[in-house]
């Protein structure tokens, strides 16, 4: 592994509250004895090979230093015949939603990656563990916090681990963020604002249909949002309250357009947060008691730009721009070929889907949820 990733890994303890759950999850695979040998690449097999797996997953398997893609798994064998040829895949390591089950006798997948929408996450999780693989799930974890209990608990009964796609607490600027906030480097946290929206396109694709997506724009944005500002703050929000906000009735008849969501800290912190899809905006600041410090913007792939501000003025953040994927993905294998707990577990992931659900509710009702 690179010096520059190490320390850059090294930084994920900053990621909030996963030490402690991660802690248990390592009690956990140690029982299990679920370390694999080191020095070998992990084989990831990738579920789904829609945008994010073709645009940014299988190209960043080739840039890793612990991985290698060597599995495909689609509904269509034509595209995934052309993914094996282009990748190098044997044709064996093929398969179909319906075979998929069968993996479990293949050696050559150590890692089942789930790119699929959001309401198939539980169900292909909970099989890749049952055939005794680690899965790295993509957010949002599940569309349900009994979804997320049954991932965790299938992949604790199979001694393997459950990593969810945070591929931000592997991105200097944002760990930058936390670490600024962490050692108080500007005084103690006051406030923090978090945006994200894009335009969505096309009115037919899963993301709409609540179905499959579980929600709108908040679980697909609003999650990064809420992330920034459980990690910047370090600490877990006591309340939520929450107000959707509508201009395209027909596009969106089924899931929310935006979304604003304030959260409460038990600290006195309060983080106001946003989410869109009708408009690009993409940005977390943090406001301490003698300076700011912002991402803007603050989730891109690449191109993330930084600034911090005190009394002797504003200075931007110089950090170096990484595939934030290989390095999510080679935290995890580092992980699994060493025994030790991912920073970003199961755990993770269903704080966010307890809290999303709370940011629902108070949106449906108007008044503050108590978490
Ligand atoms: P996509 O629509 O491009 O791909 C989804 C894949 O699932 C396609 O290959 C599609 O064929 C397959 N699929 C199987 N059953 C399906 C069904 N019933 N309906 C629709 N598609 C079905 O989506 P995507 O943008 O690649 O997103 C996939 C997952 O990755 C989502 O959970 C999303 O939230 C997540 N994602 C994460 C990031 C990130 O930065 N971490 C970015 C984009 C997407």
């Amino acid at each position: 592994m690179s010096d520059t990733r190490r320390r850059f890994l090294g930084k994920l303890s900053f990621g909030f509250g996963a030490a402690a759950a991660a802690q248990s999850l390592f009690v956990a695979d140690r029982r299990a004895g679920a370390a694999e040998p080191s020095g070998r690449k992990l084989g990831f097999a990738l579920v789904g090979l829609g945008k994010l797996s073709g645009g940014q997953l299988a190209p960043a398997l080739q840039k890793t230093e612990h991985c290698r893609l060597t599995g495909l798994v689609s509904g269509s064998p034509e595209k995934a015949r052309q993914w094996a040829q282009q990748y190098g895949v044997p044709e064996k390591n093929i398969y179909s939603y319906d075979t998929f089950d069968r993996i479990k006798d293949n050696p050559d997948i150590d890692v089942v990656y789930v790119v699929l929408p959001n309401s198939m996450h539980a169900e292909y999780t909970i099989r890749a563990a049952q055939a005794g693989k680690h899965v790295l799930c993509e957010k949002p974890m599940a569309v349900s916090v009994k979804e997320c209990d049954e991932m965790i608990a299938a992949s604790r009964a199979a001694g393997r681990q459950l990593a969810i796609g945070y591929r931000l607490h592997f991105e200097p600027y944002n760990l930058e963020m936390v670490r600024l906030a962490r050692e108080k480097v500007f005084g103690g946290l006051k406030i923090i604002e978090a945006t994200v929206g894009f335009a969505i396109g096309d009115p037919s694709q899963w993301r709409l249909r609540k179905a499959l997506s579980g929600g709108g724009s908040l679980v697909d944005l609003g999650i990064y949002a809420l992330q920034a500002a459980r990690c910047i703050a370090g600490e877990e929000p006591i309340a939520v309250s929450a107000q959707a906000g509508l201009t395209d009735p027909v596009k969106f008849r089924e899931v929310e357009e935006s979304i604003l969501f304030d959260l409460k800290f038990a600290s006195g912190v309060v983080a106001s947060c946003a989410s869109s899809y009708a408009a690009v905006i993409n940005r977390y600041r943090a406001a301490a008691e003698r300076g700011w410090f912002e991402l803007a913007p603050a989730m891109n792939y690449h191109g993330i730009r930084g600034r911090s501000s005190d009394r002797d003025g504003v200075k931007d953040l110089q950090f170096p721009d990484v595939d934030q994927f290989a390095a999510e993905m080679d935290a995890f294998a580092d992980c699994i070929q060493n025994g030790r707990p991912t920073t970003v577990p199961g755990e993770e992931g269903r704080r966010d889907v307890r809290i999303i659900t709370a940011i629902y509710e108070a949106a449906a009702t108007g008044k503050a949820v108590a978490l």
